[in-house]
């Protein structure tokens, strides 16, 4: 069924998931209208080099865009940048935006994201205090790496580690605050995440595990910062990044009265709990068919595939959304590829290259592949995800075993 092409359709929030959505109404056929309404001031553009390549000066932003520029308007998008949209009024149909406008839809996507979690610790607020969710704040960073520089990193998930990364690489002295036991303990087991620290001790950055930020003072007479933990140390910085997790930009869908629970809820077609109403990418808590169960993902290829699903949907199209999750980190030239979402797993093996380094780790529950990470290895993840995908029930010692290929292993169990 094709969607009205007389109809409206109207997209909230200006990141990845919005862009490729609206490439994909189009790519589907969809010819009415479509407005993309989002409060930063340029069109959509991917994320993952603000805390990488853009950080560190080897590319620049317009190689981010999801779409030059010129596209929007030679497809007929009307691009409403810089605005916040404020509610949405269901019975009408009208989305409010902040400067007193109101763009009125047949349906709406909602795609706005996610924000930086913002720290609370007294002095949190003071000059010198960075995120990295935007491009202004990726921009505003890499003015203060410059080499010599100190830079405290508060948490060491997977973009405090990326931030660390590349500000050593610069020629800045770092150091890493972890609250958790280790780092990267939201993605990945204790012996991943302490891999991950060694690396960075290896080029001479400590992640301090285990540690509580408990303020920040400006040091009197100086430009720089001093953070204090809750055993006590101190640690002087010219600039701090807060790196402590994001938290969904859900609060307009709950305001509307959708059905919201850490993230807008969604079925596998992306729609929510109003008919005319539908979201993608991180803001939504979305039903996966392959895990059975609904979950929220900060990932590229969840707000690519995912808002491309969805946009099919609202132009006319059937197919349900279904993948099994996958995300990767770049850290002082190693590329770590993870699969799946596991809940738990009571069995970790790993398999080395021949020079003893380790290339792939699974993760078992009760026998069954639920997850798995590759080191410098990422032509193995497609077979990996196979294996996760269909849920298979492989022997660790196959697993570790080099000899046993993994494309042969997905054709056997797939
Ligand atoms: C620094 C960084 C590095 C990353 N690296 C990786 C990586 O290596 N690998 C990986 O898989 N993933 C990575 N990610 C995650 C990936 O970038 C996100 O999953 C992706 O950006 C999500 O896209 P989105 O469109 O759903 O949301 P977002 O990119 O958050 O975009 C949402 C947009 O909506 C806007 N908005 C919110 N509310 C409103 C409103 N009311 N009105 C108007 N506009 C609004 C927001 O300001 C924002 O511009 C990274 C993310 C960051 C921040």
């Amino acid at each position: 069924m094709q969607a009205e092409n007389s109809s409206s359709i109207v997209v909230v929030g200006g990141g990845h998931a919005a862009g490729r959505a609206i490439e994909a109404l189009r790519g589907a056929g969809f010819a009415g209208r479509i407005a993309l309404v989002g409060d930063e001031k340029q069109p959509p553009y991917e994320r993952p080099a603000l805390s990488k390549q853009l950080l560190n000066g080897e590319v620049e932003f317009d190689s981010l865009l999801v779409r030059p520029r010129d596209w929007y308007a030679e497809q007929g998008v009307e691009l409403v940048l810089g605005t916040r949209a404020e509610a949405i009024d269901r019975p009408a149909r009208r989305v409010l935006l902040r400067d007193g406008r109101a763009i009125a839809y047949d349906r709406l996507l909602l795609t706005t994201g996610a924000r930086a979690r913002p720290l609370t610790v007294a002095g949190a607020n003071l000059p010198g205090v960075h995120a990295v969710r935007t491009v202004a704040d990726a921009l505003a960073l890499r003015e203060r790496l410059r080499p010599g520089a100190r830079l405290l990193v508060v948490g060491a998930g997977l973009i405090g580690l990326e931030v660390a990364a590349v500000a050593r690489a610069r020629g800045c002295e770092v150091a890493v605050l972890e609250a958790g036991p280790h780092a990267l303990g939201r993605v990945t087991p204790p012996e991943v995440g302490r891999m991950f620290e060694q690396l960075h001790a290896s080029f001479g950055t400590e992640v301090h595990a285990g540690t509580l930020l408990t303020r920040i003072d400006k040091l009197r007479d100086a430009q720089r910062l001093v953070a204090t933990s809750a055993d006590g140390r101190r640690w002087e910085a010219d600039a701090i990044v807060a790196a402590i997790g994001a938290v969904p930009n859900d609060e307009l869908a709950a305001n509307a009265g959708l059905r919201v629970d850490n993230g807008i809820r969604t079925d596998e077609f992306g729609r929510t709990s109003d008919p005319a109403i539908f979201a993608a990418g991180d803001v939504t808590a979305h039903f996966n068919p392959l895990l059975g169960r609904h979950l929220r993902l900060e990932t590229w290829q969840n707000a690519q595939n995912q808002a491309i699903a969805v946009a099919r949907v609202m132009a006319g199209g059937a197919q349900s959304h279904s993948e099994v999750p996958w995300f990767w980190t770049d850290q002082f030239g190693l590329n770590f590829q993870s699969a799946g979402a596991p809940m738990g797993w009571d069995e970790v093996h790993w398999r080395h290259a021949p020079d003893g380094k380790p290339a792939v780790v699974f993760y078992l529950q009760d026998g069954v592949l639920v997850g798995g990470a590759t080191f410098n290895q990422g032509r193995q993840m497609r077979h990996l995800k196979q294996l996760i995908g269909v849920r298979a029930r492989v022997d660790g010692r196959r697993l570790q075993d080099p000899g046993t290929a993994l494309d042969q292993l997905a054709r056997m169990v797939g």
